[in-house]
């Protein structure tokens, strides 16, 4: 489904690049991933060497990619960039890896996502920049060992858990990426309103930011269509009562939750007292898939205190009773 408050990329969102933070100065947040990617790349940059394999991982839409390529453009190198799906063949990999420069960044987005073929001719890359590569077929094959350039793998992944453990094992540098606060939020949105010709009034980039779900990516693309509307139904100036009336037109609330959220929230409310109810029952009530539930609708409500999960089923919190403005029901008297 197609949701504005998506927290993975959707079309349209190519339209932020030029919003992209170009320095370790430029990107808000992380204090303590910016802290300690700086000292690795000064350290780098002091010993003329490759810095060290770094993963970052986090949600989407958080600054994985971004923070990649400020680490490339900080060290003064190129930047390559591929993910786990596009390689399929240990062949694709190894071409690319035969065609970087001494110390270049190679940023695989979705890492956890590439072929087992694939990671096995990464290993010897990450710790001998070496490439084992099998020449012929049946008994007259053998392996022959090309040397690589030293090089600097940046992988990103939204499941940590999914990487197998040799290969976060090679990672020198794991970067967990954290939500980010309103206070931060404003500051990405503010100057994202300012490179887009549309001033935002402080009030106004907080109105955005505290619907953006903790993720830069969400407030990038709220910001784009209040612009829009700054733009037609305003002076151009992103305030308050603008952002207030775009996003509710949108259908994103408060809370950064839409139609979809708040259908969910409002079937356990109107017709399951709160709950619990199993996943399967809800699915059925709302005619969704189940896998669409938990991986699209759930994650944002369970984090934002407004559902939990218990053994028999899925329960409202008191936070949501209040959010549909609605009374929590007493508990049962035993
Ligand atoms: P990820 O790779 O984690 O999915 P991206 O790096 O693609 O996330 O970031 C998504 C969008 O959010 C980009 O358009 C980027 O400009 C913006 N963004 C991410 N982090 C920041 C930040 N700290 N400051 C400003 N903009 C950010």
């Amino acid at each position: 489904p197609d949701r504005l408050v998506d927290r993975d990329a959707r079309p349209g969102d190519e339209a932020d690049r030029a919003l992209r933070p170009q320095t370790l100065d430029d990107f808000v947040g992380q204090p303590e991933a910016r802290a300690n990617l700086r000292v690795f790349i000064e350290s780098a940059r002091m010993r003329g060497e490759a810095m060290d394999h770094t993963l970052f991982h986090g949600p989407p839409g958080l600054g994985k990619t971004t923070l990649a390529q400020i680490v490339a453009r900080e060290l003064g190198v190129n930047f390559r960039m591929t993910s786990g799906p596009v390689l399929a063949k240990a062949g694709d990999l190894a071409a690319i890896l035969t065609n970087l420069d001494a110390r270049d960044v190679l940023f695989i987005d979705e890492i956890h996502r590439m072929n087992p073929a694939v990671e096995e001719i990464l290993y010897p890359a990450l710790e001998d920049f070496a490439l084992d590569l099998v020449i012929g077929e049946g008994p007259a094959a053998r392996t022959v060992r090309i040397d690589l350039p030293p090089f600097t793998l940046v992988g990103a992944t939204t499941r940590l858990g999914l990487l197998t453990t040799p290969l976060r094992d090679r990672f020198g540098i794991p970067v967990r990426l954290e939500f980010y606060d309103i206070p931060d939020l404003v500051k990405i949105v503010t100057r994202g309103a300012r490179l887009m010709g549309a001033p935002a009034a402080p009030d106004g980039a907080e109105e955005i930011a505290r619907r953006a779900r903790g993720t830069p990516r969400i407030a990038g693309r709220l910001l784009r269509r209040v612009v829009d509307f700054a733009v037609v139904e305003g002076d151009g100036t992103v305030t308050r009562a603008i952002a207030d009336r775009a996003l509710t037109r949108l259908g994103v609330d408060d809370l950064g939750l839409d139609a979809g959220d708040r259908r969910y929230l409002r079937l356990l409310s109107d017709h399951y007292n709160g709950g619990p109810v199993g996943i399967e029952t809800i699915a059925a009530a709302l005619s969704e898939a189940r896998d669409a539930l938990e991986e699209v609708i759930e994650p944002f409500l369970l984090q934002s205190g407004l559902i939990q999960r218990t053994p028999r089923g899925r329960m409202l919190a008191a936070r949501a009773w209040r959010h549909l403005g609605l009374e929590p029901p007493r508990p049962p008297t035993p």
